[in-house]
């Protein structure tokens, strides 16, 4: 072994430890901060007792390590920091838990305040310890940013989700309940914030999971925080009537025990004492009087097994006379948390009401520790591996128990413990609750649908990232908006929840009706001038006629219908006219496109018109007008067969609008060849936007399939003219393919 303070070892790493060597035990010499014959480590070291020898070892080597990495560190109070962790383990060391848990809890702050890595600490205390401390630390970097009430609820869940394992959940308990011990030296505004933190996030944790002494230990401590007076003033109060009430308790302490004794029952009974927060949130919130909240005695019998508990219930109901209505039975019916308890009121001496809780003996166990009795009373022969399962079980037992009302406990262990729900930040600090899965865009439509609707991009934690991630607990996510931006139907493919799914939809329906309406329009008017009739010149009486007869709520819905091809313009227009005009024959005129419509009017794929292509259209059905060059292959037959359904187009000037096309280029082979098309390409104003190479490196010749952009013909001509000043391109062609109409 290294002797303790070689120079050169690394600053963190105590002396004589190496990977996957067995963990020596630390000689005297091999504390930093920590005196071995401190009196706190000699009680925390005797209290190890019921774990293997194997973990202790692990465990003296723990404090060792953890004194080392904060060396030079102290608590606010000026205490070495190393009197921290130790306290928190001997929490967690009160609890029972695995060795494990306790290392955890020992190293509980080294990944957060000093150079050690997670990496280093899997390998020196296994991977499971590295897992513990890494969950701890995660959580210390939750930043409470709001404290209003609606947003702890959901702080509480987003903790347990992190969490995942329960033992996290208890070694961030005792941390904080050790903080809040040790406040004195904090700053008040920072002591009341992290007392009120506590009020609202950590004790009721505490309470969900059953530890009900944790739970009365935060609430009081964190009040006396807060209210420094009226806590004092309250504890003053709660003594002197103590000292009153003295005689009176013992004598109905006295009668309950006898009682008990009388009728042959083994019992265990106690006067319950009220917790200080408990008395003062009573008084506030039902508008009590000290002695009102105190006027009430409280007392708890335990005894050995269930059929007991209701032998007791009985005899003390024969002692005093019970009030009615205010029995409540949960050994039947369990509450949430797993507690069970008969609970009765009674009328004692002088008309004072005597509250009592009878229970088993395991019950007040759980009672008290909740689901850390788990560890504190389980067999010996298991061990620490299977855990996870054991506390599943534990809370699946829970499960059975409850005959009444177990789907909402249910409901509440599955958010809490194994969770469907994942929990992420806005900038400003709000937690969002969005299904597991769920992506920035959920998000941006959960926010508002506008926001949905407008966004382009999103940040996670600060960095751009596709939208098609999947968040992650504690993520911040930050929604980048654009004011004309629209929904883009590639969302409906990974979007997850129902709200955003509907919300685009709804969307793109409303935006494809728009075009489609003003596209029938223009069909109709445009069939309308061939039957020599100028739109303005028709009564809206026959307008009327039309939506009546074609089945439609206004003139729109009819254009819309026209547009979409699911009605033919020229049967629309004759019917306007029937009654009202006789029909003219000119020659008929063309509908002019700008080709960047959108959802209406498609440019065929097969032919890909560009401006400057004389064109023609044909309507189909769903899909709107569909357009193609004059020569394109794909639809002669059509046209010859069928031409009613063409419809002359023409090209509206759209200046700055880009067209894609298709060109083959065939070059000389060249260094550099590529790069030299590709530059003359982007020279001439177009952009690439694939680029195919067929042909053999080793060949004379290279073919390059191009797609590029253009704004027409007149600029594609440009584009070959340029392309023909390099001396290796042999031939260029544009591209009509094969076979789609
Ligand atoms: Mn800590």
């Amino acid at each position: 072994m290294a002797s303790p303070g070689v120079e050169s070892s690394p600053p963190h790493s105590p002396p004589g430890m190496s990977a996957n060597a067995p963990i020596p035990e630390p000689s005297p010499g091999g504390f930093y901060a920590l005196h071995p014959d401190d009196p706190a480590y000699r009680v925390f070291i005797d209290s190890l007792d019921y774990l293997p020898p194997e973990d202790i070892r692990r465990v003296k080597a723990a404090v060792s390590f953890s004194d080392k990495a904060h060396e030079h560190q102290t608590r606010l109070s000026g205490e070495p920091y190393i009197t921290h962790p130790l306290a928190v383990a001997g929490a967690v060391v009160e609890w029972r838990m695995d060795g494990d848990a306790v290392c955890a809890a020992l190293m509980h702050d080294v990944l957060e305040d000093t150079g050690v890595t997670k990496a280093e600490l899997a390998e020196r205390f296994g991977n499971g310890v590295a897992d513990l401390v890494d969950g701890l630390s995660k959580l210390d970097k939750i930043e409470f940013a709001s404290h209003q009430e609606a947003q702890a609820e959901n702080f509480r869940k987003m903790l347990l989700a992190m969490a995942r394992d329960l033992r996290v959940v208890l070694i961030k308990l005792a941390d904080r309940h050790h903080n809040l011990q040790t406040m004195s030296a904090v700053r008040p505004d920072k002591r009341r914030r992290i007392a009120r933190e506590t009020l609202e996030i950590y004790a009721p944790i505490a309470n969900r999971l059953g530890l009900n002494t944790m739970f009365r230990e935060l609430q009081d401590t964190s009040f006396r925080l807060i209210h420094p007076m009226r806590s004092h003033v309250l504890g003053k109060a709660l003594q002197t009537a103590r000292g009153n009430r003295k005689e009176l308790l013992s004598r109905i302490l006295d009668s309950i025990r006898s009682k008990m004794g009388e009728v042959g029952i083994q019992a265990q009974v106690f006067g319950r004492e009220k917790s200080l927060f408990s008395i003062y949130t009573k008084m506030v919130d039902k508008h009590l009087s000290f002695s009102q909240v105190l006027d009430i005695y409280g007392f708890r019998v335990v005894v050995r097994d269930i059929p007991t508990c209701y032998l007791a219930l009985g005899a003390l109901h024969a002692l005093y006379k019970p009030v009615p209505g205010k029995f409540k039975d949960y050994i039947a019916i369990p509450k949430a948390n797993g507690y069970q308890s008969l609970h009765t009121t009674l009328i004692g001496p002088f008309g004072t009401p005597v509250e009592v809780q009878i229970r088993t003996e395991e019950m007040h166990h759980v009672a008290q520790e909740g689901v850390a009795s788990h560890w504190l009373y389980k067999d010996a022969e298991h061990s620490g591996a299977d855990l996870q399962i054991r506390t599943h079980k534990w809370l699946q037992s829970l499960l059975e128990m409850q005959s009444g009302d177990s789907s909402e406990f249910f409901e509440n262990v599955k958010i809490d413990l194994f969770p469907d729900e994942v929990y992420v930040f806005t900038p400003k600090g709000k937690i969002m609750a969005l299904p597991q899965g769920a992506t920035p865009v959920d998000m941006a439509y959960a926010i508002h649908t506008d926001v949905g609707n407008c966004c382009i991009a999103a940040r996670i934690n600060h960095e751009l990232i596709p939208l098609r991630t999947e968040l992650r607990n504690g993520d911040v996510v930050e929604i980048i908006t654009a004011a004309h931006a629209n929904p883009n139907p590639a969302w409906l493919s990974y979007v997850k929840t129902g709200r955003a799914r509907s919300k685009i939809r709804h969307f793109l329906r409303t935006v494809q009706n728009e075009e489609s309406a003003s596209l029938g329009e223009r069909l109709l008017n445009q069939e309308l001038k061939t039957l020599g009739v100028e739109p303005p010149e028709i009564p809206s009486a026959a307008w009327e006629r039309l939506v009546k007869a074609s089945g439609n709520r206004s003139i729109k819905e009819v254009f819309t219908d026209i547009g979409l091809g699911k009605r033919l313009a020229a049967v629309a227009a004759r019917r306007l006219l029937a009654e009202d005009a006789i029909p003219v024959h000119t020659t008929p005129g063309s509908l002019v496109i700008r080709g960047t419509e959108g959802l209406a009017i498609q440019l065929a794929k097969c032919c890909q018109p560009i401006p400057g292509d004389p064109i023609i259209g044909s309507i189909k059905k769903g899909q709107g007008l569909v357009v193609h060059t004059h020569d394109c292959p794909a639809i002669r037959k059509s046209r010859s067969h069928e031409p009613h359904k063409w419809i002359d187009v023409e090209w509206e000037p759209s200046p700055g609008s880009l067209f894609e096309v298709r060109i083959d280029v065939e070059v000389k082979n060249a260094r550099g060849v590529l790069a030299q098309v590709a530059m003359a390409i982007s020279d001439s104003g177009s952009n690439i936007e694939h680029v195919a190479m067929e042909g053999d490196p080793e060949k004379l010749f290279t073919l390059l399939h191009f797609t590029i952009q253009v704004g027409g013909r007149a600029h594609l001509a440009q584009v070959m003219r340029n392309l023909r000043l390099i001396p290796q391109v042999v031939r260029i062609s544009r591209l009509r393919s094969e076979a789609e109409a």
